[in-house]
């Protein structure tokens, strides 16, 4: 294949998630020349949906094609900066549906209750023995407390930092819980929350859980609203506004390339199979486990090497179940249901008021999701349809439209919702998940100090990547 040569600019964007898009465009936004170059041939990244076709009968009863997001979807009052481009593109957003009880499944024993619960509980407990509930709440304290003794910002160089990144999540999970509930309760937590990766509790750094706690805190309700149209409607959109010419699809970047003592204003070149693209400076916009696919001249330092191998993304699939309608109201149900079922242990209401259609996201997570991927087709169907009608009825089985989303096997993303780490890896090398290597400067949700694994996070990676590009190239 011929690699051509394109011309100079002054910013290369490598990755056309949201963090990258929002990096281009805050360096446009300065009269820079930005190219972003994106592998998929489309933008988004884990930002991403689709519209489903509905039969036609069903859609005369007042359910039109919804739009399901496949990848992130909730916002929360606090994420200010993802808040802030929602309204730039008027983007509305409506409260998320909970009007009605919440389910809970736990061993054999199903119940409602006028709460919820995702790390910290609100409104009224459910109906498990109080002995079990007062041990998940004691420890509960003891969790926060712990995680209220971080500094803000990046976790790895407070005092305490070494100590507990030596011990997983189920270390702690096993010194200071005596029920097999509050063991669960924690477990679930660690696998529902999106800035864990999610992972399993014994996978990941007690260190990592205990930030992901302090930055992206559940009491600040990340999942308050829901965006009329979809969150996945907002890459396109930025896309557009950087222009057709600063913004290349379909190319996936195999190289990045700077020469220090080139004379040539643009030291950099990224590469591909495509072209080579030269440039004063790059930003890489993606998870640490798809920039260790690139290669690097001259060689990234061994921490970073490290923190690309090790930093994995999560086991996740999200499956979109869409109904003639949200029927789990008569039921006087939310839609949310949490429990130890064997495949889904979250779910929740996301049907868009503006259109008749009931539409649950479920998760399947972790060793569920690992047990689940090997099934077939109709088996993995079949797995996620039975738990939800265990959880809210026996309507559940009967859907207009079953859509799952394998993030795992996803090219160029690897995983949901995020990266997360291992013990021991913040200590070792978490110094080099921002720290510049010369001209190329790195963005992406793992890489924020505040909401990271959000689209906040994405959106603050990507606007203080450009910021440091900038003041470099100033
Ligand atoms: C199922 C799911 C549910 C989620 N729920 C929520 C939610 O409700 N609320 C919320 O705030 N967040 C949620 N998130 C997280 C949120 O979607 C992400 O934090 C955010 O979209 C990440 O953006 P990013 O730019 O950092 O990374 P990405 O979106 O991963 O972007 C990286 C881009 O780099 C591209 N790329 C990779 N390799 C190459 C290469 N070699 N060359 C060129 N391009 C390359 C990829 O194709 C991708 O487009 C969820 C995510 C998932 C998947």
């Amino acid at each position: 294949m011929t690699v051509l040569p394109n011309a100079p600019v002054d910013v290369v964007v490598v990755g056309g998630g949201l963090s990258g898009l929002v990096a281009a465009r805050t360096v446009q936004a300065t009269g820079r020349s930005v190219r972003l170059i994106e592998a998929a041939t489309q933008v988004g990244g884990r930002m991403g949906g689709q519209r489903v076709p509905i039969p036609a009968e069903a859609r005369t009863a007042g359910c039109r094609d919804p739009w399901i997001d496949l990848g992130g979807q909730w916002v929360g009052p606090t994420q200010t900066r993802v808040l802030a481009l929602l309204d730039r593109f008027d983007i509305r957003r409506f409260e998320s549906p909970h009007a009605g009880e919440t389910v809970l499944f736990f061993g054999d024993h199903r119940c409602t209750f006028a709460g919820f619960f995702q790390g910290f509980p609100e409104g009224q407990p459910p109906a498990v023995p109080p002995a079990d509930w007062a041990d998940a709440m004691a420890a509960l304290e003891r969790f926060q407390a712990l995680a209220a003794r971080l500094d803000e910002g990046h976790p790895h160089r407070h005092p305490v930092a070494a100590e507990l990144d030596r011990s997983s999540f189920q270390d702690w999970i096993d010194a200071n819980t005596h029920t097999p509930f509050a063991a669960w309760y924690f477990a679930y937590f660690c696998r529902a929350v999106g800035f864990l990766g999610p992972a399993e509790p014994e996978e990941v750094s007690l260190l990592h859980v205990l930030w992901g706690q302090r930055t992206a805190p559940q009491a600040e309700h990340p999942e308050l609203e829901l965006l009329h149209g979809g969150a996945g409607q907002l890459p396109a959109l930025l896309a557009e506004e950087l222009g057709e010419t600063a913004v290349v699809t379909g190319e996936p970047v195999l190289a990045v390339e700077e020469d220090p003592a080139a004379a040539s204003p643009f030291p950099v070149t990224v590469r591909s199979e495509r072209a080579a693209h030269p440039c004063r400076a790059v930003i890489v916009a993606m998870p640490p486990a798809m920039v260790a696919r690139l290669h690097f001249s001259p060689e990234l330092p061994a921490d970073r090497r490290e923190l690309n191998a090790a930093m994995a993304m999560g086991a996740c699939a999200k499956v979109l179940v869409v109904y003639q309608r949200p029927w789990w109201r008569q039921r006087r149900l939310a839609g949310i249901a949490i429990g130890d079922r064997p495949w889904v242990e979250l779910c929740a209401d996301s049907s868009d008021p503006e259109n008749g259609c009931g539409v649950l996201a479920a998760f399947v997570v972790g060793h569920r999701y690992r047990r689940w991927a090997a099934l077939d087709a109709a088996q993995r169907r079949q797995a996620v349809l039975d738990d939800l009608a265990a959880y809210l009825g026996p309507e559940a089985l009967d859907p207009l439209a079953v859509v799952e989303k394998d993030w795992p096997t996803t090219q160029f993303v690897g995983g949901a919702f995020a990266g997360w780490m291992p013990p021991g890896l913040w200590s070792r090398c978490g110094e080099a998940l921002r720290r510049p290597h010369g001209r190329v400067f790195w963005a992406g949700t793992e890489v924020a100090e505040r909401w990271p694994g959000f689209f906040d996070g994405a959106v603050r990676s990507g606007e203080e990547a450009a910021a440091a590009v900038l003041a470099r190239l100033s």
